[in-house]
């Protein structure tokens, strides 16, 4: 194989552009095909192309998930969880608009457990008196910042 000839994509059999491509376990994959895959599949790399194929029937499934999802309570900005209570669903994402991010619609049963990480910051307020010197308030007066991470385990329930 030249060095300029031109490979297909093992999922889609596109021809790819030079430079394009990501190599996973046993080909490589175009970056139509990366991009219709879900952001939390990060571990592409060892993963055989049998395994993403079946990743992306599972994502045209998902399409059709993310338009019936109907978010009745949204948590949090950036990323935000959202709750579907009809479907029994919830999404966690960054994006603005679904359709184009396809995230993952996860069933509320998956649900194992749940753990809430509290980081607190905390900071002494100052001011500057008239002779330019930085003093604390009397008593002093502190600023917090509270930091929250979510951990939401999910069990996955696969007939394979
Ligand atoms: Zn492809």
């Amino acid at each position: 194989m030249g060095l300029f000839s031109k490979k297909e994509c093992d999922v889609c059999k596109k021809k790819m552009v030079l430079m394009e491509g990501y190599k996973c376990a046993d080909g490589t994959i175009c970056n139509d095909c990366k991009k219709k895959m879900s952001p939390l599949f990060t571990d592409y790399k060892n993963t055989p192309i049998e395994k993403i194929k079946e990743h992306l029937v599972y994502r045209e499934a998902n399409k059709s998930r993310v338009k019936a999802f109907v978010a009745a309570e949204t948590f949090g900005e950036y990323p935000k969880v959202m709750v579907d209570r009809k479907h029994n669903w919830f999404i966690v994402t960054k994006a603005t608009k679904l359709s184009d991010e396809n995230p993952d619609v996860f069933d509320l049963s998956d649900i194992q457990n749940v753990l809430v990480e509290i980081e607190e910051n905390k900071r002494e307020l100052h001011f500057t008196n008239k002779k330019g010197k930085t003093c604390s308030y009397k008593p002093a007066r502190y600023e917090f910042a509270y930091q929250f991470k979510v951990n939401i385990k999910r069990i996955i329930h696969s007939s394979k």
